[in-house]
């Protein structure tokens, strides 16, 4: 049904690519307490997938093409769709040039059929402009300050909360619903470093169940929210120059904590095709990864070709590795005790 102002909740869909995987919890919240009827386009599927491979740019990269099918999937089912233009999340950073035009690509993905609601959130122009924005998205559904506040605060909350439960080692689905069935973390014997961008790594559709296929081969992972955020912090202050992009600060600060503390007995780092920020960020960790005689690093780049047989392959090769020169280090130790 479509929306009639006044006369029912306005039906509103969140695409769940791309940012979702970080700020899905508080977006959902917030238009949910504001009165609408949130429908989200739910988990990346091989249709989703397909459908965004076929209608979007060909040289967009695979993220971005996901999320074009989330789009689609959504187009006929809501009165509007919610895609935020997220210009800086970190004052002095941006985000990559794809996020920024994430509302226009939506807007031709929907033929302008139905509103793309897309408040601009820009840490460059400091706070105040940000609760102008989010007021403003408030005002779509409601005249009421005190609820469009309200909104806000719990939104707040809830995100704090998620964020917080994936520090602890729940995944993202366990982290949305607040329930640690499994923790990525546990105690084991060999632990890798899975680092990337939260939809290159949380998504179990493009990711081929990584961090669950880790799991079952008793392998403990940590991720980038695992790696304490001071760690992180040190480790861009050693860099000779800053990175330019908020959350490859977050991936190369989570990969150099890893390496300097040996936190991990190895690192995947999860990189999508075509991504210009995340290859000069492989570069500069492969170069202070050697540099500091670190852990083993694999980047795995993975695309829409990308096929499940050479993926397992390559992960168990990689964790065989690992095993190994575990073993070595083991028997090295016994030696000189002995
Ligand atoms: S950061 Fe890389 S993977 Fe993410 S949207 Fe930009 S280009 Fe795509």
């Amino acid at each position: 049904m479509r929306y009639v102002w006044g006369w029912s909740a306005m039906i509103v869909g969140i695409p769940g690519g791309l940012l979702y995987y970080r700020y899905g919890k508080l977006w959902n919240s917030f238009l949910q307490a504001l009165g609408a009827e949130v429908v989200e386009s739910g988990e990346t599927t091989r249709s989703i997938l397909n459908s965004g491979v076929s209608k979007a740019e060909n040289e967009s990269c695979l993220p971005v093409k996901v999320f074009y099918g989330h789009v689609l999937a959504l187009r006929d089912k809501v009165d509007a769709i919610f895609v935020p233009r997220l210009v800086s999340v970190r004052k002095g950073t941006h985000t990559c040039p794809k996020m920024l035009g994430l509302p226009d690509l939506a807007r031709a993905a929907v033929e302008d059929r139905i509103p793309i609601i897309a408040p601009t959130i820009n840490f460059q122009e400091g706070m105040w402009a940000n609760y102008k924005a989010v007021y403003s998205l408030g005002r779509l559904f409601t005249h009421n300050p005190v609820r469009i506040i309200r909104a806000g605060v719990k939104a707040w909350r809830e995100h704090r909360l998620y964020l917080e439960r994936l520090t602890l080692g729940l995944d993202h689905r366990s982290a949305l619903r607040g329930e640690a069935e499994s923790l990525l973390c546990e105690g084991r014997e060999l632990r890798i470093a899975v680092i990337g961008h939260h939809y290159n790594v949380y998504d179990t559709f493009t990711t081929m169940s990584l961090l669950d296929r880790l799991s079952s081969m008793g392998v403990d992972v940590v991720t980038a929210d695992m790696v304490p955020e001071e760690m992180r912090r040190q480790e861009l202050k050693r860099l000779p120059k800053e990175i330019y992009w908020s959350y490859e600060q977050e991936i190369a600060g989570a990969i150099l904590a890893c390496t300097r503390h040996r936190l991990v007995d190895g690192i995947i780092f999860m990189i999508s095709f075509p991504c210009g920020p995340d290859s000069i960020v492989r570069v500069l960790c492969e170069q202070e990864n050697k540099r500091l005689g670190g852990v083993p690093l694999l980047a795995l780049v993975i695309d829409e070709h990308t096929g499940e047989g050479g993926f397992l392959t390559r992960i168990e090769a990689f964790v065989d590795m690992l095993w190994r020169k575990k073993g070595e280090r083991v028997r090295e130790r016994e030696a000189v005790a002995v």
